[in-house]
């Protein structure tokens, strides 16, 4: 072991946007409080939304099932507090506009509920699985995907190299800086059972330059450890850069390998999961905790209290800001579900925090783009910015012209949709307003 912080890898394009992280990271961690009631959408994720398990009236305990589909492509919700059901209704929803939702008025004589180390050793693999899949894993970083889809690994493929992502490029946010600082050794416990699980050659902890005691904090613990695959594991530094967390992006910077344009990671032996997800794995199989909580920032600068905040999933924006205090300037003009550069504007504060809610952005005028565009001048800005080697000016070219059939040749599939190349377009070209709108107009197409 014995980490070189001046060996930084990187990859190809990307931007250097203002990061702020320094606002919320610096705060102490701002512990559970349990609101009287949570409004649990039953899709959270891509894939088959859950049905209903409960009815009105019902009673329900803190980590019940209350909603699961029989597909393999979906995971179960969970009841984040003790509680009666009082209504099952379309709600909003920051990802999906709407979506059946589960209201749950809280019994206030109850508080939330401890979890243990369970003595249930877990002996196999499938164990592995069925308790990621029954606690409702999905991924913590944003996408939300279900992790035991993700770690069920097809019969002629292998995990030769397991990713652990703790790049958070976003600028803004620190909840998994904050639960890297909080919670080192927990991850280290879900990244020991993921190897157990995968039993790849090769693990590594990627992290930004911006993050470097964490460098040091995995490193220490893992020297200490009595096990050889938690001391095997290389911590790989990152330069600061965005999209650094970009699953292709890590894996080329770390690897050298490329991901084939519309293939996955597991295509090149790879497989990358969230440092969250890794601490969730742990809760789960540890812990027999269902993702009902997570840390979420709030930041932005507009916010007096920036910092990060333990919450229950289901709590509603609006309830969190009165029981945590949360500060802020009345004349914000935007509020964004997860980061500046990906995130999803919302109209107002009656929004459930999701188990793939990494933070909540209160931003001013400053952060709103003028999309007010003018004719590109083929400066290949955008193209030099484009971590994925895509042609980002032909993507808003052929939309407006709508010449569909070209854009699948061009890859736009491939577009993680990161906003680097409206970031640096000087003709202020929402290059990604039209990618959404191509990958929208192809997806009906193949309907
Ligand atoms: S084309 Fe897509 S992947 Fe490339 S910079 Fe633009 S948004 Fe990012
Ligand atoms: S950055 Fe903007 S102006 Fe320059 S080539 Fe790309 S789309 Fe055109």
């Amino acid at each position: 072991m014995g980490i070189n912080i001046f060996r930084k890898k990187t990859f190809k394009g990307g931007i250097h946007p203002e990061y702020n992280k320094g606002i919320s990271i610096r705060e102490p961690l701002h512990d559970l409080k349990l609101p009287d009631k949570i409004v649990v959408p039953l899709s959270q994720h891509i894939g088959t939304p859950n049905e209903p398990l409960v009815k009105k009236g019902d009673y329900v305990e803190e980590g019940q099932i209350i909603g699961k589909s029989a597909s393999f492509v979906s995971s179960p919700v969970h009841s984040s507090i003790y509680g009666t059901v009082t209504g099952i209704e379309k709600e909003f929803h920051p990802v999906l506009g709407a979506s059946l939702s589960i209201a749950i008025e809280r019994d206030k004589e109850k508080s939330s509920k401890k979890y243990v180390k369970s003595g249930n050793k877990i002996s196999s693999r499938e164990d592995i699985l069925e308790k990621i899949r029954l606690y409702g894993l999905v991924g913590m970083g944003g996408a939300g995907f279900h992790t035991h889809v993700k770690l069920s690994i097809p019969k002629d493929k292998s995990v030769d190299i397991l990713i652990l992502n703790g790049a958070e490029c976003e600028p803004f946010l620190t909840c998994d800086h904050f639960l890297m600082m909080r919670k080192t050794k927990e991850i280290l416990r879900g990244i020991e059972i993921l190897i157990d699980l995968l039993q790849p050659k090769e693990t590594y902890i990627a992290i930004e330059d911006n993050k470097q005691l964490m460098f040091f904090a995995f490193e220490n613990l893992m020297k200490s450890t009595d096990s050889q695959e938690l001391r095997d594991i290389k911590i790989s530094i990152l330069k600061t850069k965005y999209p650094q967390g970009g699953e292709k992006e890590l894996i080329k910077a770390i690897t050298g390998r490329e991901v084939p344009p519309g293939k996955i990671p597991l295509e090149v032996g790879c497989l990358v999961q969230n440092i969250g997800t890794a601490y969730a794995v742990y809760e789960a199989c540890d812990l027999d905790k269902p993702l009902i909580e997570r840390i979420i920032t709030i930041s932005g600068d507009c916010v007096k209290n920036a910092g990060n905040y333990l919450v229950k999933v289901g709590m509603t924006l609006k309830d969190m800001v009165d029981l945590y205090g949360i500060d802020f300037n009345h004349d914000f003009k935007k509020i964004i579900f997860g980061g500046p550069m990906m995130g999803i504007s919302v109209p107002h504060m009656n929004v459930p925090i999701l188990k793939s809610t990494s933070g909540v952005l209160f931003l001013s005028e400053k952060y709103i783009k003028n999309f007010e565009e003018s004719q590109c001048i083929r400066c290949a800005k955008c193209v030099d910015a484009c971590p994925l080697n895509l042609l980002p000016t032909e993507f808003a070219k052929h939309v407006k012209k709508e010449r569909w059939a070209d854009l699948e040749n061009l890859w736009i599939s491939d577009c993680i949709e990161c906003g680097a190349c409206s970031y640096v377009c000087p003709s202020r070209i929402p290059i990604v307003s039209y990618v959404k709108e191509g990958k929208s107009v192809l997806r009906k197409f193949k309907k």
